[in-house]
């Protein structure tokens, strides 16, 4: 990425002959370094051409290969004209190279949804470990009253800190009353839905939750989730640990059917016939009905003990933004805030069209990312010469592993949500400005070849989401 602090106000405006000049500079300097230079697609002063190149990629791949050559054609063109009519050599393969031709056998489908797989950017190299995998084709356990799909490390290699569950709920649908080893945080992605839970006091915990809000549940503390009007819910469950299973929970019903009738009998204190409806497997999902007033039910649970008073519901709007900038927003919801959420940190972001999640790496713990909203990119450095771009949509899983520089940018022209889920009590980022600008600035200028008026121009504290 371009350490040019220009680059970010150049992508609201066309390349000039200037930018063109500069452009040329970059790719005979390339030559002579026998370097790897992002030229158009990554320099950020190029920024803007980068992003109509990949819709033009995009929008090629959608409409089959005989159009796609047309358009790498005309495209090309475009660029040529723009820049003084000055045919720029070649960096790298491109569209209308022979070298990136890819005559076998493809998915078009999926190469539209992967244009930076199909052609890789020019500063891209090496084998990094997949980190995207789309809950699109993970498998859908279809119950009535609801259905589940999961995103764990055997879906994922890489995602050995944390798994993700999407669920859905209908009115009245229930997840059975269950628990399990790992702790779950929830975010709402849709709907309304009552929870329950009883804490480590034995006291009841009774909530609903709506779009956006959260919930934690610790490991070993029983809880259940049940659609209210008037469609019932859609909602991420993320656990921290990778090889969490939502076949492998600690539920009612499978505990009662592997229970002989006698032995609940004699700990019950009730009849032996009392049992017999009792469930023979378990239901995991199942249809009931809507429950009724939410103060109903916390009036029948509150018991001698009264009710708990930890909270396991976090309303996420009701909370200030943390941080917001012309490129987008972050809400940052830790152990700090969301008191019960001991394990899991997350930060909820926004990125507006043309933005970037800045450059950037967590010290403290994996990163797992949802995508919620939006078309991004997200560029993982991995030591040693490796970087790796993969594209991002709605439902889609990320990754990054523990201290690996990263940065996300919104390839659409809508926003860009997504969650970062860390395995931790609290979020830690470092941003690449942040350490450039609290370094001896000679030290730093030795390292990269830019001047003293450059460095000066970034910013100085961790912006987030570019630009400021
Ligand atoms: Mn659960
Ligand atoms: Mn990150």
């Amino acid at each position: 990425m371009s350490f040019d602090p220009k680059s970010d106000d150049a992508t609201s405006r066309d390349a000039t002959s200037d930018d063109a000049a500069n452009f040329d500079a970059k790719i005979d300097r390339a030559k002579i370094e026998g370097a790897k230079i992002g030229g158009a697609k990554i320099d950020g002063a190029k920024m803007e051409d980068s992003r109509k190149d990949q819709f033009s990629r995009r929008g090629f791949l959608g409409v089959g290969s005989a159009a796609l050559a047309a358009g790498m054609l005309s495209n090309a063109a475009g660029q040529n004209s723009k820049q003084d009519s000055k045919p720029a050599p070649p960096p790298y393969p491109t569209k209308g190279d022979k070298n990136s031709s890819a005559p076998g056998p493809g998915n078009p489908a999926i190469d539209a949804q992967n244009p930076d797989s199909f052609l890789p950017p020019q500063t891209d190299a090496g084998g990094v470990q997949t980190f995207k995998y789309p809950f699109g084709i993970s498998h859908k356990r279809m119950q009535e009253g609801g259905w589940s799909r999961e995103v764990t490390v055997r879906e994922l290699q890489v995602s050995k800190s944390i798994a993700g569950v999407d669920m859905r709920l209908t009115a009245g649908g229930v997840r059975e009353l269950h628990w399990h080893t790992a702790a779950e945080w929830a975010f709402m992605l849709y709907g309304s839905a009552r929870i329950t839970g009883l804490d480590a006091d034995g006291k009841s915990f009774v909530g609903d939750v709506g779009e956006g809000d959260l919930w934690y549940f610790p490991p070993g503390i029983p809880h259940s989730i049940q659609g209210l009007n008037p469609d019932g819910a859609e909602f991420l469950l993320v656990f921290d640990d990778g090889n969490f299973s939502e076949y492998e929970t600690v539920l009612l019903t499978d505990w009662m059917a592997h229970t002989p009738h006698d032995v609940l009998s004699k700990n019950f204190g009730v009849s032996e016939q009392a049992m017999e409806k009792m469930p023979r497997r378990e239901k995991f999902i199942f249809q009931a009905a809507v429950p009724g007033p939410l103060a109903e039910d916390l009036k029948a649970t509150s018991g001698s003990l009264g009710l708990s008073t930890q909270d396991f519901a976090f309303r996420t709007t009701q909370q200030a933004v943390t941080k917001r900038t012309k490129g987008g927003e972050v809400r940052i919801v830790d152990s700090s805030k969301f008191k019960v959420s001991t394990t899991i940190a997350a930060a909820i972001v926004t990125v507006h069209p043309g933005g970037i999640r800045e450059l950037h790496w967590h010290p403290n713990a994996d990163e797992w990312q949802y995508y919620i909203a939006g078309q991004g990119r997200m560029t993982v450095f991995a030591t040693g010469g490796r970087a790796r771009t993969m594209d991002f949509q709605a439902g889609d899983v990320g990754y990054v592993l523990k201290t690996l520089p990263h940065y996300v940018q919104n390839t659409g022209d809508t926003d860009l949500k997504f969650l970062e889920m860390f395995k931790s009590n609290v979020y830690q980022d470092l941003a690449l400005s942040q350490w450039l600008t609290h370094t001896p600035p000679d030290l730093v200028l030795a390292h990269l070849g830019i001047d003293k008026a450059t460095l000066e121009a970034m910013p100085k504290d961790e912006v987030v989401v570019m630009p400021k």
